[in-house]
């Protein structure tokens, strides 16, 4: 498929601020976006790279009615060397891929998405924030565009892309731990539905949870199962860890489960290093438990977004439970920075996790 590159007029921009902190996650775009669309004779068709604008859409577009919509969130960071690398963009395409057929949306071609959405990095390369652990962060998205109010799978779509340049999470690279909330009066998936893929109504349902968890004093909420709601699950929109003695333990994918990346890259990386590391089901009560007698030595989230974020207290039943003391462990501090040394490839291993947007390849 040919790709269209129409670019924004040259106007003057505001400055990045300097202050990490003031570059708040998802809030400014750079001046470029990557769009398709689907149709069900002529399938995937006018990809262009082209100006940032609004859409325009029939009002009766079943994706504002029935929720037809998924995303992928992924990242392009910059080597101190200058040159930009997407990290395992494959892997994010192919996850969208697995998201779109299980919504009956039309897969998109992974090395012309690769393709493009390398375009459009090289595009706004400018954008890229020059501060360490920031980086720019990519929003493939797709919608349902057919008209009319008949529940239905759409025979039409839009794929967009958006950029967004983005600081270290935390407002600065020294990541620090926060406070969780078990929810036990909502979930977030069951076996058979579609908490395993990246569809837009999860967000929306778990936003009640978000709220009790803020209510609280804690910032993100963390998932039991559905079923008997005694096993932990994932944590906000993040994959968990736990460190038991030296064991490092992650919840098993089992259908419940969002397949991160970040989730895979820390347990390969581990691996790596030669420790044990055990994906299996694992009881609120071991947790507890293990925070009460020691057993438990570090707790974490993974993500794109965040990377890696320290659990420093579970909030259960209105009773707090410190994970050690409320400091940052040795593994999530280490996991983070190898992990963010081999996004900037600043590390040797893992090479294949890196593809490296050219410049110049704006060829159609
Ligand atoms: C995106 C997401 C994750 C993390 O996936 P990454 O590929 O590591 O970014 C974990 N859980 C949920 C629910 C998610 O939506």
């Amino acid at each position: 498929m040919h790709l269209d590159i129409i670019r924004a007029p040259q106007v003057a921009r505001p400055a990045l601020p300097v202050d990490k902190g003031a570059l708040e996650f998802g809030r400014r775009f750079t001046p470029h976006m990557f769009t398709m669309c689907f149709g069900p004779t002529e399938g995937w068709s006018a990809a262009r790279v082209e100006p940032y604008h609004a859409l325009s859409l029939d009002p009766s577009a079943l994706v504002f009615h029935y929720g037809q919509e998924i995303f992928e969130g992924m990242k392009a960071y910059a080597a101190p060397n200058g040159s930009v690398h997407l990290f395992r963009p494959d892997d994010h395409i192919s996850r969208f891929n697995r998201s779109a057929r299980r919504v009956c949306m039309p897969e998109v071609d992974v090395a012309f998405v690769r393709r493009a959405l390398s375009t459009l990095v090289d595009v706004d390369r400018a954008e890229m924030p020059q501060v360490r652990g920031s980086s720019l962060y990519l929003r493939p998205t797709m919608i349902a565009t057919s008209v009319g109010l008949g529940v239905r799978a759409s025979d039409q779509f839009l794929f967009f892309c958006l950029v967004s340049p983005v600081g270290a999470y935390f407002g600065s690279e020294a990541i620090s731990p926060v406070a969780i909330h078990v929810s036990e009066n909502h979930v977030r998936a069951v076996r058979g539905g579609v908490g395993e893929i990246k569809v837009g109504g999860n967000y929306a349902a778990s936003l009640l949870a978000a709220e009790e968890a803020r209510d609280a004093g804690c910032v993100q909420t963390l998932w039991l199962d559905a079923i008997e709601r005694k096993y932990v699950e994932e944590v906000g929109t993040m994959n968990v860890f736990f460190v038991f003695d030296d064991v490092l333990v992650t919840p098993a994918l089992t259908g419940t489960i969002l397949a991160g990346i970040t989730r895979d890259s820390v347990l390969r990386i581990a691996q790596h290093e030669g420790r044990r590391v055990e994906e299996r089901t694992i009881s609120l009560a071991e947790v507890l438990d293990g925070a009460k007698s020691g057993r438990l030595k570090e707790a974490f989230g993974s993500g794109t977004a965040v990377g890696i974020s320290p659990i420093g207290t579970l909030v259960y039943r209105g009773a707090r439970h410190a994970v050690r003391d409320g400091s940052i462990g040795p593994l999530a501090q280490s996991m983070h920075g190898m992990l963010s040394a081999i996004q900037r490839g600043e590390s040797p291993l893992f090479p294949e996790w890196r593809t490296r947007v050219d410049e110049h390849s704006l060829a159609g």
